[in-house]
Parts: C-alpha cells; sequence; structure tokens
C-alpha cells in the first residue's frame, strides 16, 4: 500500500517537471518572438527595410544611425513614409539641417542645382551652403517676401531681402562726431545709441594699436534709402541699382545698427580688405559687438556681394556666438533666432 503511494508521488513529480520545461520553453520562445515583434516595430528595422528601384539602393547602417539620432520619433516616421532617396540622408547629416525645410532642400536640388548632381554625384556637393540658402530664405526671389523685420529680437533683428523693416525708423539715434567719421563739420553718420557707444570703445582700441577708422555710412532712413537706389536706378537701371544698393525699407542700414567703416589709410571699397584695419576689424569687431555682414563667398546666402567695410553690430554676446559658429548672421538668425 505504501509502495504503491510512492510510485504515484513519482509520476506525479515527473508530469510536473515536464509541464514546467513546457512552460519555460514556451516562454524562452514567446519571449523571442515578442522581441522580434518589438523590433521590427521600431524605426530602425523600417528605415533598413526600406529600398530604392534596386535592391543596392538602400540606407546603411551609419546613415540609419545619423537619422535615428538627428529626428525626433514623429519625423523618423515621416522620412519612413516618404521612401528611399539617397539624398535624405546627406542633409539629415549635416549641422544646420531643418526637418520641415526637407521638401524645400529637394526643390531646391532639383529645379537650381540639377545640373550639378548630374555631373557630380551626391558627393563632394556643398550641402552646408545649400542648408544656408534655404535656411535663410535666398532660395527665394529677394524683395518679394512679406516677411517683416522682428523689431522684438532687439540688436539682433534681422533686415535682408527676404525680410523687410517697411517704415521701420529707431528712436534713439545718436550722430558720430567728426573725429570718428568722414565728411565736414555737417555731416550727419548715425547710429543707435549702444551702437555708437560699441563704435567708439572700438575705435579707441584700434586707435591705440595705431589703427585709425573712421566711419562712413551708418543709419539711412527709408526716404535716403529711396533716394540712393531710384538715382542709380535712374541712371544705369534696375539691375544695376540692385546689384549696388538695398530697396528702400529693405536696406540694414535702416536698422541703425548697420556701419560702413574704413580707415584713414585705406577708404577704397576694392583695396580695403588688404588694409591692416580691415585685418584688425577681422580679429576683434565682434569683441565690441561687430560683425562682418556679407563676407566673401556667402553671396548667395546674404544677397550681397562681398563688402568689406560693411559692419553689424549685434551687442557682444550674440556677435561673439555668430562669430563662434561661422555662419553668416542670416543662417545664424535662422537657424538659432527665428522660432
Ligand atoms: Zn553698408
Amino acid at each position: 500500500m505504501a509502495k504503491r503511494k510512492v510510485y504515484k508521488f513519482k509520476t506525479w513529480i515527473k508530469i510536473l517537471i515536464f509541464i514546467d520545461v513546457l512552460i519555460v520553453i514556451g516562454a524562452i520562445v514567446g519571449y523571442n518572438y515578442y522581441k522580434d515583434y518589438q523590433y521590427k516595430e521600431t524605426n530602425e528595422y523600417k528605415l533598413s527595410q526600406i529600398r530604392g528601384n534596386s535592391d543596392k539602393e538602400k540606407y546603411t547602417e551609419q546613415e540609419i544611425k545619423t537619422i535615428l539620432n538627428k529626428l525626433t520619433d514623429e519625423e523618423q516616421k515621416d522620412l519612413i513614409s516618404r521612401g528611399y532617396n539617397e539624398f535624405y540622408p546627406c542633409f539629415i547629416g549635416r549641422p544646420y539641417f531643418i526637418y520641415s525645410k526637407l521638401d524645400q532642400y529637394m526643390e531646391y536640388v532639383i529645379t537650381k542645382e540639377k545640373d550639378f548632381f548630374k555631373y557630380h554625384g551626391t558627393e563632394g556637393y556643398d550641402y552646408d551652403k545649400l542648408i544656408g540658402i534655404v535656411n535663410s530664405h535666398a532660395n527665394e526671389n529677394p524683395y518679394e517676401s512679406d516677411r517683416v523685420s522682428d523689431e522684438s529680437k532687439g540688436y539682433g533683428m534681422i533686415a535682408n531681402k527676404h525680410y523687410q523693416l517697411g517704415d521701420y525708423a529707431p528712436d534713439d539715434l545718436e550722430s558720430i562726431e567728426w573725429k570718428y567719421r568722414f565728411g565736414d563739420a555737417n555731416t550727419k553718420i548715425e547710429l543707435r545709441s549702444e551702437a555708437h557707444a560699441a563704435y567708439l570703445t572700438m575705435w579707441e582700441a584700434a586707435h591705440e594699436e595705431g589703427i585709425y577708422l573712421l566711419a562712413l555710412s551708418g543709419y539711412r532712413s527709408k526716404k535716403e534709402q529711396e533716394k540712393e537706389y531710384n538715382y542709380y536706378k535712374t541712371y544705369k537701371g534696375e539691375k544695376y541699382a540692385d546689384s549696388i544698393a538695398a530697396r528702400p525699407g529693405w536696406s540694414e542700414h535702416q536698422t541703425g545698427l548697420a556701419l560702413d567703416i574704413y580707415a584713414k589709410e585705406n577708404s577704397d571699397a576694392k583695396t580695403f580688405d588688404t588694409s591692416n584695419a580691415f585685418k584688425w576689424l577681422s580679429e576683434n569687431s565682434y569683441k565690441y559687438g561687430f560683425i562682418l555682414r556679407y563676407p566673401k563667398g556667402y553671396e548667395s546666402i546674404t544677397g550681397y556681394n562681398y563688402e568689406s567695410w560693411h559692419y553689424r553690430y549685434l551687442g557682444v554676446d550674440l556677435a561673439t556666438k555668430v562669430m563662434e559658429s561661422g555662419l553668416t548672421y542670416d543662417e545664424y538668425y535662422a537657424f538659432y533666432l527665428d522660432k
């Protein structure tokens, strides 16, 4: 009687163990299946499965890493829904890429830069410049936008061919004394108060190093700009006028924060950038809040020819940040401030 009971008990244990093993195996298989299912739901997996026209056209591991690092979950999902495009990762990998402008980057590539890509492919192209152009609206026709310069940005307010000042006029203009500027006793060259003070401080610092700066032009009202622009337009035509002067209501000089600076030793637009004064300004102007506004090689972004004499007051903090970024002010404004 007792023996039979033990036998039964052993069988019972065996069955229990068997069931346990089944449960464990089932759990492992289920877990793996679930994990696999979960992975297939990730953006990473979906990106890796996207194909272009052939099986070779797909995002590389590195490209997928970049996409996952730089885009939000929502942006990643949107990108997945777009399908394969060899240009997307080229743009996304750049530091000043803005996802909401992806279609504009592509449109610019297709309409304006088509031939370039035809001959050079996606490699070796200056994506940063293209992104800069689109970010700062330089892909649009000049003087056609109804965007208005944002006064609330203070000394950082933007003025270019895509943001107009309209009738804006600052109310804290001050006149630069004769010692610091060109012209005779009656010449009036004005700047906004803080920019004026900064210019004088900069002037002294330069002077201590043997540089004699002289201001040539500061604030220009919309009316004055109109006079200048129309003068060129009347005598040499609109195309010439546009190449040399901003249209009234669109000039940075109307902010009272732009200053054309030359030196006693050199006031020639063609050679000023070979002068010691220019060298000094290039190295030091940001310390006083001024930046070179239309640098060489960035005409397609600023919309202006290189002007070694045109400086813009932004305040020391902002000027330093812009300087350190290596961006034009148009690009800096578009990426960091236009929100
Ligand atoms: Zn100027």
